[in-house]
């Protein structure tokens, strides 16, 4: 990695764009969402594969992506890829500066760094999260794809703080499959909430 992007004043951002968040705890609320490339996470299912590679994003500077997104929102949402692969320090200070609320999207299998105020924690079998993640979860969401999910989703629970608010969202290609089973899941063990893809069924990024 070079200098430039170890000291995370510049990242590699796929894209950058105004939306509401379609999933978890802040659905339906309008936030700045940044994708910043990169993951070897590897999820089989992953809708953003066109992130695994960082090369392929322009390296851009935090500071004039930070001021574009505080411009149009206070409420950012850092997301990838795997945003924890970054130094996310400059970039979230920058935005915290502006008067921003900073909201991150991780599967947890990095070190956290910056200041974030709102971890959404989306665990992942191939690459599981750090101790340190898990302490600090404001929600854990976890990705129901095949029956054994609901296994791992309990693990992960267990292993996640009390606090945390608990998700189980169906994985988009397999919803019509899933989602009734989640139903009937969140009504059986009513700590659990279901997630829904809601920007996908709107048909916004
Ligand atoms: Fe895709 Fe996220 Fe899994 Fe990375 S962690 S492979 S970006 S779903």
């Amino acid at each position: 990695m070079n200098e430039e992007l170890k000291s995370g004043l510049s990242l590699p951002i796929m894209e950058h764009f105004y939306t509401i968040q379609g999933e978890g705890r802040h659905t339906g609320t309008a936030a700045y969402f940044i994708r910043i490339g990169g993951c070897d996470v590897g999820c089989h299912w992953c809708d953003v594969k066109e992130s695994w590679n960082p090369s392929i994003h322009p390296v851009s500077s935090v500071e004039e992506i930070a001021k574009m997104a505080a411009s149009k929102s206070k409420t950012i949402v850092l997301t990838g890829g795997e945003p924890l692969m970054w130094n996310l320090e400059p970039l979230t200070a920058i935005l915290k500066n502006l008067g921003c609320t900073i909201h991150i999207e991780t599967s947890g299998a990095y070190n956290l760094s910056g200041h974030i105020d709102w971890i959404c924690l989306s665990p992942k079998k191939t690459s599981l999260p750090l101790e340190g993640v898990y302490a600090k979860a404001n929600e854990l969401k976890v990705i129901i794809y095949n029956n054994h999910d609901f296994i791992f989703a309990e693990e992960q629970a267990s292993k996640t703080n009390n606090n945390a608010i608990l998700y189980l969202q169906p994985e988009w290609s397999n919803r019509d499959k899933m989602t009734t089973k989640i139903i009937d899941y969140v009504m059986r063990n009513p700590k659990w909430h279901i997630s829904l893809q809601t920007h996908k069924y709107l048909n916004i990024p």
